[in-house]
């Protein structure tokens, strides 16, 4: 993927091209996992039952080409829904530039290295279960406070 020297640092959001935007997600998989949303306080609260295509060792989606016919829950990241993007975890790439804040020293931009992420903890590696065997009605049993 071709991208700018230190882009995340030097480039507004909205001049990125599109393999940069892309290149931002660290690969957590934490946006991958079902959620519920109090209908008053609008609070939302993550549960570790991952989307039926999260591959939960790679914690990567196995048809991101086609995530949208695939998946119709299938949120896409775009610029025009920042402000929309506190819900995504507190170390989301995208929600950190959303807030003028910088990338931290383990994305894998900053360390070069994809797997810290995984090593630190981070991410929803071995943490989930697939959403092919959980009822929406029984999501709130599966409720996790490691995502914030
Ligand atoms: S939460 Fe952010 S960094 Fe993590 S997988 Fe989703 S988009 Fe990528
Ligand atoms: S379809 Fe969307 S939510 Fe599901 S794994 Fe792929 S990117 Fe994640």
């Amino acid at each position: 993927m071709r991208v700018r020297e230190k882009f995340w640092e030097t480039i507004p959001l909205r001049q990125l091209t599109p393999q940069e935007w892309e290149a931002l997600c660290d690969g957590c998989g934490k946006c991958c996992l079902h959620k519920l949303e109090d209908s008053d306080s609008g609070e939302v609260f993550y549960t570790r039952v991952a989307c039926r295509l999260l591959d939960p060792d790679s914690c990567r989606c196995t048809d991101y080409s086609q995530r949208q016919r695939r998946v119709t829950a299938c949120v896409v990241l775009r610029l025009e829904d920042i402000a929309d993007f506190d819900y995504l975890p507190a170390t989301c790439a995208y929600r950190l530039l959303a807030r003028g804040q910088g990338l931290p020293d383990w994305h894998y931009l900053v360390s070069d290295d994809a797997e810290q992420v995984h090593a630190l903890g981070l991410s929803v590696r071995g943490r989930t279960l697939s959403g092919e065997f959980v009822h929406p009605d029984g999501l709130d049993e599966h409720i996790i406070h490691w995502v914030e």
